[in-house]
């Protein structure tokens, strides 16, 4: 079956009450049919439901249909992008380790690594997204993956997904790839050869602005380079479980423990109605996509011809730098632009006339949103160390929505 379909059907199996919409399991807890039952379940011996901390029939549902959309033989939802990040990194790293993330990150993904994972030991190094064969003098035997974008938010850039992916099987290290302004809609980084991949679903999967929620997705081939001795927490017994060792019992190992071991002791599990709101997101995303990223090239071919705008970024936009990169890997640019104005003051007075767009520090909205960095998630760096991070001053970030594009040009046009 095509992904359309399989987002609407994959993995429900209607009971006797014929419900049309998967229901929402709103549980914490199921009854097991007697002792040794759950003696079996708690031993992995048989599959089934035991508390909603470590698995939920709802959640399954989604987690089925995102894997199915990526290609990938598992998945699991998390309570948010973040706790999805996080678990594909901790899934992999112990002290002493090291991890390679790409120049061009999520916020969020770069304190995780930089500040927050380097209080546990974990050191994180740098590559230049833009040459990917910096890899080969960075790559040492205590690293244990490479994390970057497919669409890096904020600074748009797209990867060269096959050097990265190359590279990474000549040592065996797992790549993650973080899919969420993209979509597997517009790329699939497992067919590309990436092992994880990442999505923050609060953005375009859960598709209005809803929910917080993620998910992670291994590939089948992940398990190839999680047997080689750079990943001994697969390959030894958990004694958490008996002896248990994943590669032995698993095919989607990297899920399995994700699941099994970082799931049960962490804990950031999504709610079952997130998990459902998912399941309502997946439904539409293939035309969901398609729309904002029609809009947003409209978008993008007004500003590029407006005297008041210095430069305009977009990956499908000719004269971005990305541009090839994105033609040969995306079918779709998504709906972020960004464009540089003048001064700050100029930005400032931009934002404040704009009637449809809503100031918000958020992306991937079904409504049209508006950042301005340097007054917002960049205000206290200095002007130079703006620049420096690629966020001039008067640049401003968009977000297009769902609204008739007509409008949006107007509004647009009536702040400029
Ligand atoms: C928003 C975002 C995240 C974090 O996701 P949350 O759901 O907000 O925790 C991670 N990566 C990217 C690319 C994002 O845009």
């Amino acid at each position: 079956m095509k992904d359309a379909t399989l987002a609407l059907h994959l993995g429900y199996e209607k009971d006797k009450e014929k419900a049309m919409q998967v229901p929402i399991y709103m549980t914490t807890a199921y009854e097991y049919e007697n002792t040794d039952h759950a003696a079996k379940l708690f031993d992995l011996e048989e599959e089934g439901n035991i508390y909603t901390r470590i698995g939920n029939p709802t959640t399954k549902v989604f987690e089925k249909r995102i894997a199915a959309l990526e290609r990938g033989v598992d998945a699991l939802a998390t309570s948010s992008g973040m706790a999805g990040v996080f678990y594909a990194v901790s899934n992999l790293v112990s002290s002493g380790d090291n991890i390679i993330i790409s120049d061009k990150l999520y916020g969020g993904s770069i304190t995780l690594s930089t500040q927050t994972l380097k209080r546990f030991g974990i050191a994180a190094k740098y590559f230049d997204v833009k040459n990917p064969e910096s890899l080969e003098n960075l790559i040492d035997e205590k690293t244990k993956l490479i994390l970057f974008e497919s669409i890096a938010n904020p600074a748009l850039s797209v990867p060269d997904f096959e050097k990265i992916t190359q590279i990474a099987k000549k040592h065996s290290v797992i790549t993650v790839c973080d899919n969420t302004l993209a979509t597997p809609y517009s790329v699939k980084p497992i067919e590309l050869g990436v092992d994880i991949v990442v999505h923050s679903a609060s953005k375009y999967i859960v598709g209005n602005g809803s929910a917080i929620a993620g998910c992670l997705i291994e590939a089948p081939f992940a398990k190839d380079k999680l047997k080689t001795k750079r990943y001994p927490q697969f390959n030894t017994p958990d004694e958490s479980y008996h002896g248990l060792i994943y590669n032995e019992k698993f095919d989607n190992p990297f899920i399995s423990r994700a699941r099994l071991a970082l799931l049960r002791d962490f804990g950031a599990v999504i709610s079952p109605f997130n998990s459902w709101l998912l399941i309502l997101g997946l439904e539409t995303l293939h035309l969901r996509i398609k729309a904002h990223s029609e809009n947003a090239v409209k978008i993008v071919e007004f500003l590029s011809n407006h005297p008041k705008i210095k430069k305009v970024n977009y990956p499908f936009l000719k004269s971005d730098e990305n541009y090839d990169l994105a033609k040969r890997y995306l079918k779709y640019a998504g709906g972020i632009i960004s464009f540089e104005l003048g001064s700050y003051e100029e930005a400032k007075e931009f934002v404040s006339k704009l009637k449809i767009f809503s100031l918000v520090t958020n992306i991937s909205d079904s409504k049209s949103l508006v950042t301005h960095p340097a007054s917002t998630t960049h205000q206290q760096l200095s002007k130079e160390e703006l620049i420096n991070a690629g966020v001039p001053e008067g640049l401003v970030r968009l977000s297009i929505g769902l609204e008739d594009v007509d409008d949006l040009v107007e509004d647009l046009k009536g702040a400029l």
